[in-house]
């Protein structure tokens, strides 16, 4: 018999991650505190529950997709959290992105209370996700990634079982670190391009198909060329991980010279656009200290695969 599971953090990610458990027949019971966002997976089949705590009550395990640490622990152990319903033995599986020192800290809470953890977040875009395809970065025990492996692959097209709680912040905070200069990069590149005289729809192609290409330049800059710039991930979560990858190169004794500067140049994004606009926005600081933009027609304003 399949497990059946609470979700918790039905937003950009969650909401299309959520979606997809549903598609593949998993039958799931919802919280967020936006109603809208309820709405949204109760229209494709799933069931409305009035807290954390009622909904892991009724599945047996819970997933969460939040946005910050300490939105995980208050939905976690807070009054009316998870920990209140789910039963001993059952499984927390974190989807956020968290600090290491974060997800072992809340991992403890839940095992004090019986319930253990799996920490899975994911990494890819929230238009793999969307499909199911996005890559899941798992940390935790090995028989527990099996049992739960069929809601994994569900919603993930590949998941990499990385070691023990903690090793999958490691890895995932890590390749956002990697994203960030590279969009950074790309949108340096692209400014040199347009400066140059270069047709930009031709430069985004040639790009693609050189040494300098990256994931980042084929489906963010393409993003940027449009004008829309809506990757559905905000400057907000892109300097909370940039926080996490500056912090672990203090524990690790890492210099981390590229990521301080894209982290100061984040900084500067928000404080431009704000928190909440898109983090592929990053690019138009360079648009506006030079005067002029990076469109090119024939490129969508959302990616899709
Ligand atoms: P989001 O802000 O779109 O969604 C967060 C959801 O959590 C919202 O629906 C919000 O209403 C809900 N929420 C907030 N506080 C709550 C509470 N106390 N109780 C119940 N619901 C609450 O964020 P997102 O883009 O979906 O990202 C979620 C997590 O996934 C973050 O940790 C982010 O770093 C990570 N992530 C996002 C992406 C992406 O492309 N968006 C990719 C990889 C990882």
């Amino acid at each position: 018999m399949s497990e059946s599971y609470a979700f918790i953090g039905l937003g950009h990610l969650g909401g299309n991650l959520a979606a997809s458990l549903i598609r593949n027949g998993f039958a799931i019971t919802v919280f967020d505190r936006d109603p809208a966002a309820v709405e949204r997976l109760v229209t494709l089949g799933a069931t409305a529950a009035n807290s954390p705590a009622e909904a892991a009550a009724r599945a047996g395990n819970a997933i969460t997709c939040l946005p910050s640490p300490k939105i995980s622990e208050a939905v976690l152990a807070g009054p009316g959290g998870l920990l209140e319903g789910l039963p001993k033995g059952g499984t927390w599986i974190e989807m956020s992105t968290n600090g290491r020192d974060e997800i072992m800290r809340l991992a403890a809470l839940a095992s004090a209370e019986g319930v253990e953890t799996l920490e899975c977040p994911v990494t890819g875009g929230v238009h793999l996700a969307a499909v199911g395809k996005i890559t899941a970065l798992v940390g935790g025990d090995a028989a527990l990634y099996e049992r739960h492996r069929a809601a994994i692959e569900a919603m993930c097209a590949r998941s990499f079982l990385m070691g023990p709680i903690g090793s999958a912040a490691v890895i995932k905070v890590i390749t956002n670190m990697l994203a960030f200069i590279h969009l950074v990069a790309a949108g340096e590149a692209l400014m040199l391009a347009k400066q140059g005289g270069l047709d930009l729809a031709q430069s985004y192609h040639a790009i693609v198909a050189s040494s300098g290409n990256s994931f980042v330049h084929e489906t963010e800059s393409q993003l940027v060329l449009n004008g829309s710039y809506d990757i559905g991930f905000t400057m907000d979560l892109a300097l909370k991980d940039l926080g996490f990858a500056l912090g672990m190169g203090k524990d690790f004794g890492v210099p981390l010279e590229l990521a301080s500067r894209v982290n100061a140049i984040f900084e500067q994004g928000k404080a431009a656009y704000g928190g909440g606009a898109w983090s592929t926005q990053i690019v138009k600081l360079l648009e506006d200290a030079v005067g002029t933009d990076l469109r090119a027609p024939g490129f969508p304003a959302r990616l899709e695969i």
